[in-house]
């Protein structure tokens, strides 16, 4: 059978999904959150489950009405998905024709740029500063008049460095015309938002995700944010049932008891991050600062490394977009002490032991008969 041009033309995305189900895996290479939904999580899920009421189809109003305060906007504002990969094919479904031109930084989440790919648009990519920061006024030269949107991943994976406020925006009052669309799957980790932005710029459309911060990758939840205009007119794309009914009780229990996943993004954030840059400094091993829940980390070897975590139960990702980097992902401080023994264990035999053990501060194992490399 034919297919469309566009969709022959374009890549195709292919994670290594497999192999991630065994129980005592460390699973640091999807970004997602190392712990379960928290038990009034699981609980409400179980109870919607035991009620039988699978059997109707999903309804969303309350939910709106409960996501619509925690995000600080109206219902109208706001459009439920299937995970924020959805929105961001609704999103770029509602203001892309064949040949228009969209501004992307690189790297980028390669989703976004095969959604784009797969309408016919052109990607028209910058390169991240060196040190990875957001590049702005490259970002600004690159539109032309074919542009039709310029998309900013804030946090960006697989960066994990972020766009200014400021930056966003500036773009959307010089360019008025285009779509600005801004990826916040990590809010909940950067605490960084153009949500507010909303009030005074009608080109400007946000998506998130329940995936991260709330623990609900598998079940597929995210949203759209932008003015109830541009919303119903995501509405009429959509798929009408796309969201399902277990999800929207998770969705809604997460927002009912908001303290057990904000106590783990403060856990992330503020101790389990510091204690790896901490072991990265003392070894002087490049990495990105994050502003989320992932890091890049410099490393001659991915390849090498990579495979020997995996023996260790530990996953990590390489790179194709950044091939010096491996990305890893932050949860607890117990799992990041796991993690970094292992990874210390991975330097010393490979000979680039030096300094201190993470966990401890003591002199780590056989380091100290080693040269740094
Ligand atoms: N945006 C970014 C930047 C991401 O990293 C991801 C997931 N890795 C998504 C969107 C999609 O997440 P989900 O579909 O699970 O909401």
């Amino acid at each position: 059978m034919r297919v469309r041009r566009a969709i022959a033309e374009m890549g195709e995305y292919s994670p290594p999904l497999e192999e991630r189900g065994a129980p005592d895996l460390l699973l640091l290479d999807f970004s997602e959150s190392t712990v379960p939904p928290s038990a009034p999580v699981l609980r409400a899920m179980q109870d919607y489950l035991a009620s039988g009421k699978v059997r109707m189809y999903p309804a969303y109003g309350d939910l709106r009405a409960k996501l619509a305060r925690y995000v600080g906007v109206r219902p109208e504002q706001l459009l439920l998905t299937n995970g924020s990969d959805s929105a961001i094919q609704l999103i770029l479904g509602a203001v892309l024709e064949t040949g228009d031109e969209v501004v992307l930084a690189k790297p980028y989440f390669s989703i976004i740029g095969l959604t784009a790919e797969s309408l016919g648009a052109k990607l028209v990519c910058p390169p991240y500063r060196p040190d990875f920061g957001y590049p702005f006024e490259e970002v600004v030269a690159a539109v032309t008049p074919r542009t039709r949107a310029i998309v900013v991943i804030s946090p960006n994976n697989p960066t994990g460095t972020s766009a200014g406020v400021e930056q966003v925006e500036t773009l959307l009052r010089r360019f008025p015309k285009l779509a600005v669309f801004v990826d916040e799957a990590y809010f909940e980790f950067s605490g960084k938002t153009a949500v507010p932005l909303l009030a005074k710029y009608d080109n400007l459309v946000i998506s998130r995700t329940f995936s991260k911060a709330m623990a609900l990758a598998g079940l597929r939840f995210g949203y759209a944010v932008s003015n109830a205009e541009f919303i119903r007119q995501l509405h009429k794309l959509r798929i009408p049932y796309d969201v399902n009914s277990l999800a929207v009780v998770a969705a809604a229990a997460s927002l009912d008891h908001p303290e057990p996943w904000q106590a783990y993004v403060r856990e992330v954030m503020e101790r389990a991050k510091p204690l790896v840059e901490r072991f990265l400094d003392e070894r002087r091993i490049p990495y990105v600062k994050s502003d989320c829940n992932f890091m890049l980390v410099k490393e001659a070897a991915p390849a090498a490394v990579c495979e020997y975590l995996r023996q260790r139960a530990i996953l990590i990702r390489p790179q194709r977009q950044t091939p010096d980097y491996v990305r890893v992902s932050i949860g607890t401080v117990a799992e990041m002490q796991r993690f970094l023994q292992a990874y210390a264990d991975y330097l010393d035999q490979a000979g680039r032991g030096t300094a201190t053990s993470p966990a401890s501060g003591r002199p780590a194992r056989a380091a100290s008969a080693r040269t740094p490399a």
